[in-house]
């Protein structure tokens, strides 16, 4: 069989690719992973994220060398081995990267990394539940929502401060 695109690991970048390139019907593509399917409880529920990290058949489970500040310990580096890769990992969280790590590397020289430049990449993704803002997507395929849980710390600021940590939780 012959196919226009090869992709090696059903990841979050494989997966990405794949269904990005096949939005092209004329686009035949092949996607490799080594893992196992994910169609499992153990990535569908919220939490169950300790079952997958720990177990070989989903998880590569590989250590870093020994560490030389950390008395020579090697610390585990948990990476997914299944469709989907590590975001199978089902922790129901939705994490971006800090915007000065963003800036600090456009600084060494990458400059198609910096914050202006990856944002309208992160909004691309998500449909956020409050709404499409400066630093939230309105529209993208992955729809992420506000946490339910008040934050109790938050009972004890300001008007002010509160306001700038909603601010800061945007990001
Ligand atoms: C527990 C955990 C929690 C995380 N939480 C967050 C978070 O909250 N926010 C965030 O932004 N990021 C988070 N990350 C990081 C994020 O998930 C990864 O950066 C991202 O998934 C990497 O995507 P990737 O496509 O590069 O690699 P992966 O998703 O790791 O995909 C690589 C795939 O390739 C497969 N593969 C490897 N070798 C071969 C081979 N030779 N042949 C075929 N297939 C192969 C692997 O099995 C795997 O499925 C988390 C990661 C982990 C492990």
């Amino acid at each position: 069989m012959n196919y226009d695109y090869i992709i090696i690991g059903a990841g979050s970048a494989g997966c990405v690719l794949a269904n990005r390139l096949t939005e092209n019907s004329q686009n035949n593509v092949a996607l490799f992973e080594a893992g196992k399917p994910s169609n499992i409880w153990k990535v569908k529920m919220p939490l169950a994220i300790l079952y997958t990290m720990h177990d070989p058949k989903y998880n590569w489970k590989y250590y870093s060398e020994p560490e030389p500040h950390l008395h020579n310990r090697r610390l585990f580096c948990p990476r997914g081995k299944m469709i989907g890769g590590c975001s199978a990992h089902n922790g129901m969280v939705f994490v971006r990267g800090n915007p000065n790590d963003y800036q600090r590397w456009a600084s060494f020289g990458l400059t198609d990394w910096s914050y202006e430049k990856v944002l309208p990449y992160f909004k691309k993704i998500e449909t956020w539940s409050e709404g499409e803002n400066e630093f939230r997507g309105g529209s993208g395929p992955l729809p992420v929502n506000q946490s339910k849980i008040k934050i109790l710390y938050l009972k004890h600021l300001s008007t002010q401060q509160e306001k700038l940590v909603t601010k800061l939780i945007q990001i």
